[in-house]
């Protein structure tokens, strides 16, 4: 993952999680998941999922890349999808990764 960038939403019912998802999830299901109603949802975190995490040089990862929801495997690197993705989104990595390296006493970049 190189930006993240569709893992930001501000919505609490932002990527759904199937029963096939969250079979695959397994023991962290819980962790990163949960209902509202009788439908899942990726838990969000500060305005992205939780299961994102930014790294200090810049970097994001996703806790659960191999087992990640069906939408964010449907959503492939490059595609348009993923463009429009990043044009609306475009400043919300950098200003995580900000926020990231203040709460740490770094510079931002
Ligand atoms: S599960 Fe992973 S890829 Fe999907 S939104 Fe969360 S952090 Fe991003």
């Amino acid at each position: 993952m190189h930006c993240g960038a569709c893992c930001f939403s501000q919505a609490v019912e932002y990527v759904a999680v199937t029963g096939d998802d969250w079979a695959r999830l397994g023991e962290r299901a819980d962790a990163v998941a949960h209902f509202i109603g009788n439908k899942a949802f990726m838990r969000m975190d500060d305005g992205h999922c939780v299961a994102l995490r930014v790294m200090p040089e810049g970097t994001f990862l996703c806790d659960v890349y191999e087992e990640r929801p069906s939408t964010c495997r449907d959503l492939a690197e490059g595609s348009r999808e993923c463009e429009g993705e990043r044009a609306t989104k475009a400043e919300r990595p950098a200003q995580a990764l900000v926020a990231l390296r203040r709460s740490r006493g770094r510079a931002a970049p």
